[in-house]
């Protein structure tokens, strides 16, 4: 492995720069019947203040991309190719993909910089440790304080994610909690240190509707506050409309489409986002009609098709062209797409 590589850049370059740059990002599993590229090729860019909202299917890479970017793929994966390059707040830039897993750099950004939040709460938190205490030690491991001033805070934040008495909560164990309290736990241990980006994978999808509205708003108000920069995976539609500033859509492993909410949203590109979107309902839809699916299955991560890896299930597939060549992230501005169709051309699906 390749030490952490420092390069100084002037201060003044630093106010507007991304968080994270994500670039050519290739994380492969190395199985016994071969290779499965689970992130090939992404491109991306994650800004202070922001919420990027991966979106995607089950298996896309969403989760395995999001875990690369603080080196916590497990084996047999590993990043085969590329950089993640972080901004930090001193103008130093950090490649992530890089640095050795346990070096001293990477472990002080990994909950200090950089924290990360799971659907299962239970991946963060200890099961046989009191929630203050996980609290406490996140604390006194990445800041100069004393453990009385590390309860206080600890104490805070548990009432900041909506813990209703959080003094007694401090003491209780994870397994005494609701779900959606254990979530809000977890959340207070991933943002005491108030973490420059947090990366969200799912966070909500377990809970009930109304609770993970509160989560979701609770998210957008610490994003303001803490100008931090927000990383959000879901498959969710409704999820996206509701706190995504930017959004990039995931398709076995690769970025098709990326773009302003709003550019995704009123002027999707990309039969694969298109489809995505007709594939929910609407309010004020025609009743009874019948949402139209995406044909097909994603195909066998082993068997990825060649050219296009959508073609399988496009409606716009252009033989001799789709399945020849790779077609590659391109547009202008923010919104990008990777198809061969030439752009604004009117695009169907079902
Ligand atoms: Fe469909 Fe071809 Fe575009 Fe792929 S490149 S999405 S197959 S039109």
């Amino acid at each position: 492995m390749m030490p952490l590589t420092h390069m100084p850049t002037n201060a003044s370059q630093t106010s507007d720069r991304p968080l994270v740059e994500i670039r050519d990002l290739n994380t492969h599993f190395f199985t016994d019947d071969g290779v499965v590229k689970a992130v090939n090729g992404v491109d991306l860019d994650v800004h202070p203040n922001r919420t990027l909202c991966i979106l995607g299917e089950s298996g896309c890479g969403k989760s395995i991309m999001a875990r690369s970017i603080l080196r916590i793929v497990d084996a047999p994966g590993r990043i085969v190719e590329g950089s993640i390059t972080y901004n930090a707040e001193d103008g130093r830039s950090i490649d992530l993909a890089t640095a050795r897993t346990n070096s001293p750099a990477l472990r002080s950004i990994r909950g200090q910089d950089i924290a990360m939040i799971f659907q299962e709460p239970m991946s963060s938190l200890g099961p046989i440790t009191k929630i203050g205490k996980q609290i406490t030690e996140t604390l006194l491991l990445h800041r100069k304080i004393t453990k009385a001033q590390a309860r206080e805070i600890a104490i805070e934040m548990l009432a900041k994610v909506g813990i209703p008495k959080p003094a007694e909560r401090f003491e209780a164990y994870p397994f005494e909690l609701s779900g959606g309290m254990r979530q809000r736990a977890m959340i207070a241990m991933a943002l005491c240190c108030e973490p420059r980006l947090l990366i969200a994978d799912e966070p909500t999808t377990a809970l009930d509707v109304t609770t993970q509205a509160q989560i979701l708003d609770l998210i957008a108000e610490l994003k303001d506050e803490l100008n931090m920069g927000v990383m959000l995976i879901t498959h969710d539609l409704g999820v996206v409309a509701e706190v995504a500033e930017d959004v990039a859509v995931m398709y076995m492993g690769q970025v098709v489409e990326t773009g302003t909410v709003h550019d995704i949203f009123e002027r999707p590109q990309h039969p694969y986002t298109r489809a995505l979107l007709e594939s929910v309902p609407r309010l004020g839809a025609e009743r009874r009609r019948r949402l139209p699916a995406i044909r097909g299955m994603v195909p066998h991560p082993l068997a990825r098709p060649s050219g296009c890896t959508f073609r399988t299930r496009c409606d716009h597939f252009m033989a001799g062209t789709c399945d020849k060549l790779e077609p590659v992230l391109t547009g202008q501005g923010a919104a990008k797409v990777a198809c061969h169709l030439p752009q604004n051309t009117e695009v169907s699906h079902g």
